[in-house]
């Protein structure tokens, strides 16, 4: 899988790596040269669990502005129609006049439905909602989001999608258009179960739409490390899953819900709290880790 090589891209913007830190230490090892004959291609993750509430959204936009600290360029897209990642941008949903309906359906240039906000995102209205329906009948139906993100992956690193809590065809045009999933689940028992029917759905992408699609990664979170039970969920994930389950753990804290009513990512609303630093963390392992890899 070519995740590999891009992961090893350096940044394109701010800051510098080689810098040093407040502390006058230099803070990581050099970057790799820079590899000026090939083109930038966005690297694009797709966010997916048909469970609610996994923290799907949170960890989207978390990721993506932690990633923009580093340095990359990055757009997250709301593919739900409920339009929670647009919300937590301090965007109204019911206001918004164009949106990734426009894009799938109407062949809409995506960027015309592109906020500039912590980081760049693509809007989702409650028109979102009909597009499954209207998908249903055109030709070409899964690759819908693919098709629309060519023209734009050059000019970012990282293009992270925010998917629906179903397998539909929402979920599905997002797992065509990506190089990996990160799988985000709650550390409990029941939601490990559901994981089955994710891997079922990416095995059929993998054969009939895009045979690159494999989980990038599982992201425990709403970790309470106090109760067995979530210990022994990380424990059943690890036996069943590997070195896929990222060591990042997020902590279950009630910063996360607080962030988004101010219009913004937790890395912005508490910059130096413990859920800003395990997001942090997490974008160091994605950088860090070519982790993607089919698994059957
Ligand atoms: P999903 O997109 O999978 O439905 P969300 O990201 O919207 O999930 O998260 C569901 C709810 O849980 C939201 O209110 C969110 O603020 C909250 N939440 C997310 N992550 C955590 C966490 N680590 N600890 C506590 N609450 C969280
Ligand atoms: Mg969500």
């Amino acid at each position: 899988m070519r995740l590999a090589g891009l992961f090893s891209r350096p940044p394109t913007g701010e800051p510098d790596d080689d810098a040093p830190d407040e502390a006058g230490i230099a803070t990581s090892e050099a970057p790799p040269p820079p590899e000026p004959d090939v083109p930038r291609e966005a690297v694009v993750i797709a966010f997916a669990n048909q469970k609610g509430g996994v923290a799907k959204t949170t960890s989207t936009l978390n990721l993506a502005v932690a990633l923009s600290e580093e340095g990359y360029k990055v757009l997250v897209i709301d593919m739900d129609p409920q339009g929670n990642l647009t919300m937590s941008q301090g965007f109204n949903p019911d206001q918004i006049e164009r949106s990734m309906f426009d894009v799938l359906v109407h062949r809409l240039p995506i960027d015309q439905v592109i906020e500039t906000a912590e980081v760049d995102l693509a809007v989702s209205s409650i028109d979102l909602a009909g597009a499954e329906l209207a998908l249903s009948s055109m030709i070409g139906r899964e690759r819908a989001l693919e098709k629309a993100l060519n023209p734009i992956k050059e000019r970012y690193d990282f293009i992270l999608v925010d998917t629906p809590p179903s397998l539909g065809l929402l979920t599905i045009n997002a797992l065509v258009a990506a190089n990996g999933v990160i799988v985000p689940v709650q550390c409990e028992y029941l939601s490990l179960r559901g994981l089955v029917q994710l891997e079922n759905t990416l095995s059929m992408i993998r054969e009939n739409l895009n045979p690159d699609v494999g989980i990038q990664g599982i992201l425990p979170t709403m970790y309470d490390g106090r109760t067995l039970h979530a210990r022994e969920a990380i424990e059943i994930l690890q036996e069943n899953f590997g070195d896929l389950v990222f060591k990042t753990r997020i902590k279950k804290t009630v910063r996360y819900a607080e962030a988004p009513v101010k219009g913004s990512s937790v890395l912005k609303y508490d910059p130096t709290g413990n859920a800003a630093a395990a997001y942090r963390e997490l974008a160091k392992e994605v950088l860090n880790g070519a982790k993607a890899r089919k698994h059957a």
